[in-house]
């Protein structure tokens, strides 16, 4: 089956949401394929959001990904990777849908980068690839 990268983000693990946000997976029909706690090297988050570099909110969002320990998912399914972005919800926790991760359960704490729970690949290419730094 397709597999994706989950990262529980350090804001939900802080807010001891990380069973919640299994158990949401778990009820879609997502099979939990490993599962590891990490507190992740600079130089990994580096790799992780290089896509990101020289954008106003990198530096905050490295900052903010090195403030905890995050809980990494590979998770399987039929269509995982789009199912779980839907069931995440949009970046912004404002606005995101009630029902999804971030619209119900998210924050907006004014901050300049948005703690918002979770992420998820976007796409096959980056699923390989984030897996493979996540579950080195
Ligand atoms: P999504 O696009 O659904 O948020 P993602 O988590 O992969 O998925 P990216 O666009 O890759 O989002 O951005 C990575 C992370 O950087 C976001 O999840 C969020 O924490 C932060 N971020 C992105 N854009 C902004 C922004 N304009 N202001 C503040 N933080 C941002």
């Amino acid at each position: 089956a397709e597999e994706t990268l989950i990262l529980v983000k350090p804001d939900g693990v802080a807010r001891n949401l990380t069973g919640e946000i299994l158990r949401r997976i778990e009820a879609k029909g997502y099979q939990i394929a490993d599962l590891r706690m990490v507190t992740p090297s600079r130089e990994l988050l580096a790799e992780h959001y290089a896509e990101h570099e020289g954008k106003p909110f990198y530096e905050p969002l490295l900052e903010f990904m090195l403030s905890g320990r995050i809980v990494a998912v590979r998770a399987s399914g039929n269509r995982v990777i789009e199912g779980f972005r839907s069931l995440a919800g949009t970046t912004d926790p404002t606005t995101a849908a009630p029902g999804t991760i971030r619209g119900d359960l998210g924050r907006d704490w004014g901050l300049a980068v948005q703690q918002n729970l979770v992420h998820g690949s976007d796409s096959t290419e980056s699923a390989e690839r984030e897996l493979a730094l996540w579950f080195a």
